[in-house]
C-alpha cells in the first residue's frame, strides 16, 4: 500500500507554523509498513487543493489529509475530498450532538455555522473527534481510500491513533509489531556498524536505526499474519541486539532515558539531588518532564558561577580557584556535597565548557566533568564532545549525565 500525505494550510504555506503532522504521520505509517511517497502542502485556495487532491487519489492508494476542517467558508478539505471521491454528503447526527456536547461543556452555545462540521460522508466512516470539534472520515471509492483529519497536532494524533490505525490494520492481512531498543554514548553510526551483520542479513524481523544527539534508537520490526505471535519472531532479535550493544541499552521497550531513571529510583525508593552547571537545569527539566518525578527528586541547583557553586553547594573557594570550575576536583565536590546536603540517596553533578568561548590550551571547548555520587562512593566521568555547538555540548552532556546516573544506580542497586 502506498500512501501520501497533504498537509492543509495557508499558514504553513507562509511559514508561520511548521508542519509537524506530516512528519508525524510518516513515522507512524511507516512503522506500520506502508510506504509514503509523495507530501505536499496545498493552502485554502479550492483549484489548487482539488488539482493536489485529484492527483494523489489518482497515483495513491491511501490519500491522508490534515487541516480545513474548520467551520469557515475556506475550511473545504473534506468538501472536496467527497466530491473527488464521489461521495455525497449529509447531517450526521452523531457528529452534531458531539458537537453540540462539545460547546455546552464550555458552557458556549455552538454557533450555526459549526454545523458544517456535522456533515459526513453519506457511505463513509466518520471518525470522532475527543479532542476537539471537527470529526475527520474515511471514504473509500474504487481501491482508493481518502483520510480526513483534523489540523490540531493533538487531535490528529489522537484520531489516527484510535481509529485510523485500527482500520488500516483491519484492511491489511498481516500486522507489523515493533520494539524499540534505547542506547545511550554510542553514535549511530557505531550502532550500525556493530549490528552491521544483523542489518546487512535482515528479512523478518526488520532493523533501522535512528538517531538524535546522545541516543540511538534501533527499531525492530517483525511482520506476521494476522493472530500469529509477533514475539516469537520478534524477542530473538531483540535479545541478540541488546547482547550486541551491551550495557549502553537502556531500554527495551522504547521510553526515553529520563523514564527509566525516574522507574528505578522510584521502583527502589531512592532520590536524587544535582548540581548543574555547563547544563544550566537540563538534566533536572527532563526529570521532571516524568510525571511522578517528585517521588525521587530532591533539588535541582544550577550553580553556575564559581561563587554559587561555593555558597550554595560548600564547594571551597580555594580548590576552585587551584584546579579551576570545569575540573575532576570540582566535580567530585559537586556531586557528593549536592547529594549530602539534601539528604539524598544520589548525587550527579555536571561542569563543562559549553562553548563557543572560554577555552583554554588545556581546556577545549565540549570538555565535561560528570560526577555521580552515593554512599558507595563518587566517581568523576571526563567526556569530549569537542563539538563547537553549544547546543549539542549541553544536550550530549545532560545524555551522558543521565546514563552515567542509570548505571551507578544499577551498580549500586543490583
Ligand atoms: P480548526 O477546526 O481548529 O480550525 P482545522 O482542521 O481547520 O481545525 P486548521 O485550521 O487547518 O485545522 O489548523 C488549525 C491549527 O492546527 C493550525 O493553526 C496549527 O496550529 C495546527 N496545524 C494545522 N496543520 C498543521 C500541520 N500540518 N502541522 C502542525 N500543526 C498544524
Ligand atoms: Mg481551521
Amino acid at each position: 500500500m502506498i500512501a501520501e500525505l497533504i498537509s492543509v494550510g495557508t499558514e504553513l504555506l507562509m511559514g508561520q507554523i511548521v508542519d509537524t503532522n506530516s512528519q508525524w504521520l510518516s513515522q507512524q505509517l511507516s512503522a506500520m509498513g506502508i510506504d509514503v511517497y509523495y507530501k505536499e502542502t496545498v493552502g485554502d485556495n479550492p483549484k489548487r487543493m482539488r488539482d493536489t487532491i485529484e492527483m494523489a487519489i489518482r497515483r495513491s492508494d491511501i490519500v491522508i489529509t490534515t487541516g480545513g476542517l474548520g467551520p469557515t467558508e475556506d475550511d473545504i478539505t473534506k468538501e472536496t475530498v467527497a466530491e473527488l471521491m464521489g461521495e455525497p454528503l449529509a447531517l450526521h447526527q452523531e457528529s452534531l450532538d458531539a458537537l453540540e456536547r462539545y460547546f455546552a461543556g464550555r458552557g458556549r452555545p455552538m454557533a450555526d455555522i459549526n454545523r458544517k462540521q456535522a456533515m459526513m460522508p453519506v457511505n463513509g466512516i466518520t471518525l470522532p473527534n475527543h479532542r476537539g470539534t471537527a470529526p475527520g472520515c474515511i471514504i473509500e471509492k474504487d481501491g482508493k481510500r481518502a483520510v480526513v483529519l483534523p489540523g490540531p497536532p493533538s487531535e490528529m494524533k489522537h484520531m489516527f491513533t484510535t481509529s485510523v490505525v485500527p482500520y488500516l490494520e483491519s484492511i491489511s492481512d498481516s500486522v507489523l509489531r515493533s520494539a524499540y531498543v534505547r542506547v545511550a554514548e554510542i553514535g549511530e553510526s557505531t550502532v550500525a556498524e556493530m549490528l552491521g551483520e544483523l542489518i546487512h542479513n535482515q528479512t523478518n524481523p526488520t532493523l533501522a536505526t535512528y538517531a538524535s544527539t546522545g541516543d540511538v534508537t534501533v527499531r525492530i520490526t517483525a511482520k506476521c499474519k494476522k493472530g500469529e505471535n509477533a514475539s516469537a519472531i520478534l524477542d530473538p532479535m531483540v535479545q541478540r541486539v541488546q547482547e550486541i550493544l551491551g550495557d549502553n541499552v537502556y531500554t527495551v521497550k522504547g521510553e526515553p532515558l529520563p523514564t527509566v531513571i525516574a522507574q528505578l529510583l522510584t521502583e527502589h525508593q531512592k532520590t536524587l539531588a544535582l548540581a548543574e552547571s555547563c547544563t544550566g537545569g537540563m538534566v533536572t527539566s527532563m526529570l521532571v518532564d516524568v510525571p511522578g518525578c517528585s517521588a525521587f527528586l530532591k533539588e535541582g541547583l544550577v550553580t553556575y558561577s564559581n561563587e554559587a557553586k561555593a555558597r550554595l553547594l560548600g564547594v571551597p573557594m580555594a580548590l576552585i580557584e587551584e584546579k579551576g570550575a570545569v575540573s575532576q576536583e570540582v566535580a567530585q565536590e559537586m556531586a557528593s556535597r549536592v547529594r549530602e546536603n539534601a539528604g539524598a540517596d544520589f548525587g550527579l553533578a555536571i561542569t563543562g565548557i559549553a562553548g563557543p568561548e572560554g577555552e583554554t590550551p588545556e581546556k577545549p571547548v565540549g570538555l565535561v566533568y560528570i560526577g555521580v555520587s552515593s554512599p558507595s562512593g563518587t566517581q568523576v566521568f571526563q567526556v569530549n564532545f569537542s563539538r563547537n555547538n553549544r547546543a549539542s555540548n549541553r544536550l550530549g552532556a545532560a545524555q551522558r549525565a543521565l546514563n552515567l546516573l542509570r548505571k551507578k544506580i544499577l551498580a549500586d542497586l543490583t
